[in-house]
């Protein structure tokens, strides 16, 4: 890659914070700094007006070393190649430091999704899959679901790349429907992870998980089942916004009552009579014990991060904090549990999914939460150590943790040329 972007600059930043630590020797170090194949793709799409409309599309695979690429497919106006390689990069480290057998990948179609009928975006959905049908595959890549796409949209990938190679293909992608190979407990294992990683942060810290107070940004599916499990684990939850606003209970909110309020109105917590009204800015300075950024990227900044009084935050959000803003509530003492540790149980489970559908055989609920609980005390406690070890944040450990997984057995596997 000749040149890169500021999404992905902000990738390196931290990469190399965590390579330099561990003294990163310079071939391993440029091959990990580069992503291995950047593909682009021109999608072609009459549209319901008749009129025939030309969207980009991207898939980058950013390493492929410890196994199939994963990651998700993102539709939005402002995708670009800079950005889906930086998400294919951190895809990457996440799945490394989760330890499944997968390299990092990321897709994109650059199209704004509210705008388009459902016959155009299964249009572009299928014509995307065939743009890019040789290069994924249950072992070379498997893509997922991201921002504005979801499992209707898998399904139609999953057909697309089936009808191609002439057989039935579940393996190909994860997010699917349960009824077409999808893993039960997918759906709620970010916010599961999320729960897990808190509750061994808190135990770490000396606090009693069952008894903490909890602030969360966002109440979309990351947002929700974090909240909820955090409740059913006796935690207070007392204070959520999202797009449109907030609420506060200083008792802790009603999370099953929240959750069906929200279904009913234009998917907000806003207005809902079991809690006083409040302004989002408000969440940041809350006197918790937890806070959950689980709405967007770059939402604590050097702006609010001064106001922050919680003792840990839990990224369920990719990118939700910015550098700046991660050194200040680092040095403040602040357990920041990093979003490549905190939100993988998400790929965790889609590692499960493809497990099940490449045995064709499926696991009971109880199963799956089983295992993602073991996984993520596993990558935690692999985190913290680190973290002990090399006496640097969590992030930075992180990434030590993915950069000597990854370069171990890129060395392994020497060089092929
Ligand atoms: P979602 O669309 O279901 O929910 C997003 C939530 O954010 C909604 O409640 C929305 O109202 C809120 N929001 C939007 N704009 C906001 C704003 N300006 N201020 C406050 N809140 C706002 O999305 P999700 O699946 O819950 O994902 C949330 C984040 O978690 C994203 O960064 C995503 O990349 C990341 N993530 C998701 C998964 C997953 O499995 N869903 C896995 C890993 C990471």
């Amino acid at each position: 890659m000749a040149e890169h972007g500021a999404i992905f600059g902000a990738m390196l930043q931290e990469f190399n914070v965590a390579a330099r630590i561990i003294n990163l020797e310079p071939g391993v170090w440029n091959i990990l700094t580069h992503p291995k194949r950047q593909i682009i793709v021109t999608c072609p799409v009459q549209m319901d007006n008749g009129e025939i409309e030309c969207f980009t599309g991207y898939r980058v695979q950013y390493n492929i070393t410890l196994g199939p690429a994963k990651g998700g497919i993102r539709y939005h106006p402002d995708v670009s190649l800079d950005e889906v390689t930086a998400l294919a990069a951190w895809m990457t480290w996440k799945c490394a430091v989760a330890h499944i057998p997968f390299g990092g990948a990321k897709g994109g179609i650059v199209c704004d999704p509210t705008k388009m009928s459902r016959r155009e975006l299964e249009a572009v959905t299928r014509r995307y899959v065939a743009e890019i049908v040789d290069a994924i595959g249950p072992e070379k890549d498997v893509p997922a679901p991201d921002v504005n796409t979801n499992d209707q949209i898998m399904a139609w990938v999953m057909d697309t790349y089936s009808m191609h190679v002439g057989h039935t293909a579940t393996a190909v992608v994860t997010g699917k429907p349960i009824e077409m190979g999808g893993s039960l407990g997918r759906r709620e294992a970010t916010g599961r992870g999320i729960m897990i990683a808190t509750r061994e942060a808190a135990k770490h810290l000396g606090l009693d998980p069952t008894n903490l107070t909890v602030a969360v940004q966002g109440f979309g599916n990351v947002g929700s089942v974090s909240a909820d499990l955090l409740a059913k684990l006796g935690a207070k939850i007392v204070a959520i916004t999202d797009w449109k606003g907030g609420v506060y209970n200083a008792k802790g909110l009603d999370i099953g009552k929240l959750l069906e309020y929200v279904k009913g109105r234009e998917k907000t917590v806003h207005g809902f009579p079991g809690g006083e009204d409040l302004p989002v800015e408000k969440l940041w300075p809350l006197d918790v014990d937890v806070l959950i950024p689980a709405a967007l990227e770059n939402q604590i900044t050097m702006q609010n991060a001064p106001q922050i009084k919680a003792k840990i935050i839990t990224e369920g959000a990719n990118g939700p904090t910015t550098p700046d803003a991660h050194k200040f509530l680092h040095e403040k003492g602040i357990f920041v549990i990093p979003d490549i540790l905190a939100n993988s149980g998400g790929v965790t489970t889609s590692y499960f999914e493809w497990v099940q559908d490449r045995y064709g055989y499926f696991w009971e609920e109880k199963d799956v939460n089983e295992r993602l609980e073991k996984k993520m005390c596993e990558a935690f406690e692999d985190v913290l150590q680190t973290s002990l070890k090399y006496k640097v944040d969590m992030r930075t450990a992180a990434y030590i943790v993915a950069i000597q997984r990854v370069g171990t057995v890129t060395r392994m596997r020497g060089m092929y040329a």
